[in-house]
């Protein structure tokens, strides 16, 4: 970012909350945009007294911002979602190190890192096609990688994080020379080049352009809470698997955030995050994308959620999958999983 465009954020920051003692703030850099947010950012101004000064926007062009902003950026906090990005931004070194008592005994410990922490968690699932794939033959991750799925499976790209951090729990968990096998045997049966989002496979999935897929939860959830008929009647043709029930466990992703560097106003910084684990902002939090809340104790109701079933999910920490991020784009490149 130029050196205008910097001023410019920085004045209008300041210009919009002008310097008072008695006016606390906290700039919010922020990849949600949710319905449930604005009861989420409320409520800790009611409790706190600090107003939050929300920036949205797309999850790389924020952790990009940031970044180009160095030490004159006016964020606080910044929320995204995915392991693999905020491993980028604590890779980055724009993250501080943060110590609470109620992030540690309320968040999970695979769930967090020194520098930053997940508030809600995703599962990856495997979609399937009623009509032309049994549901015996795609119960784990590897099984995407059976010949007997040739020209079935359909992906969006291998570079999308997602996808990254999946792999790169395959590559923890099963280690690299298998890893490689799995991503190998996945290419050889795409149905066609990756393309869309997680929403476009299960459609794909749906209409029988592909048999199988991988779709992160809250896609499938939101699906499966639609009003619109024709979506309603998609959804009847596709089945859904919880994958490595017999071994690992379904891989989990997150959403979190950490406080930054450079962030001016710690304190409020530090007590947004306790705010985040606590039950109400969990439930919004979680809710807002039809995801888990971090923190075990609390409960949504979420009757798509619901309706997909318990699971065993797997607990790796979430430090894991930042480690593997760089192995498994390698992997995919040397497959040709573009
Ligand atoms: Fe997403």
């Amino acid at each position: 970012m130029k050196l205008p465009a910097l001023l410019f954020i920085a004045t209008a920051i300041t210009a919009a909350y002008p310097l008072c003692a008695e006016e606390q703030v906290l700039n919010l850099y922020s990849a949600r945009h949710y319905q449930t947010d604005e009861a989420l950012y409320s409520n800790f101004t009611q409790q706190t007294g600090i107003k939050i000064n929300r920036i949205e926007g797309k999850e790389d062009e924020l952790l990009e911002r940031i970044r180009n902003e160095g030490a004159n950026s006016p964020a606080d906090i910044f929320l995204t979602v995915d392991a693999a990005r905020l491993a980028k931004a604590h890779e980055l070194g724009l993250f501080t190190p943060v110590v609470s008592k109620t992030l540690e005994s309320r968040i999970p410990a695979h769930l967090r890192t020194d520098d930053w922490f997940s508030f809600s968690t995703r599962a990856r699932v495997i979609i399937y096609n009623k009509r032309t794939v049994k549901a015996e033959d795609v119960q784990n991750y590897a099984d995407l990688a059976d010949p007997k799925l040739k020209g079935k499976y359909c992906s969006r790209s291998g570079s999308h994080p997602y996808n990254l951090s999946l792999m790169a729990s395959i590559i923890a968990n099963e280690g690299e020379a298998r890893a490689e096998q799995i991503a190998r045997g996945m290419v050889d049966n795409f149905a066609r080049p990756p393309k869309g989002g997680d929403t476009d496979q299960i459609k794909s999935v749906a209409v029988g352009e592909c048999g199988v897929a991988i779709s992160n939860t809250y896609y499938v959830a939101r699906l499966l809470r639609s009003t619109k008929p024709e979506e309603q009647k998609l959804m009847q043709t596709v089945g859904i698997v919880w994958p490595n029930q017999n071994g690992s466990g379904a891989h989990i992703n997150v959403s979190g955030g950490g406080v930054l560097k450079f962030a001016p106003h710690k304190d409020a910084a530090l007590k947004f995050l306790d705010y985040l684990a606590s039950d109400q902002a969990q439930r919004y939090f979680a809710d807002g994308n039809n995801e888990w809340p971090a923190v075990d104790s609390v409960k949504v109701a979420n009757p798509a959620l619901d309706a997909l079933g318990k699971f065993k999910a797997d607990k790796m920490p979430v430090k894991n999958l930042a480690m593997y991020q760089t192995k498994a784009q390698i992997i995919f490149d040397r497959v040709g999983y573009k």
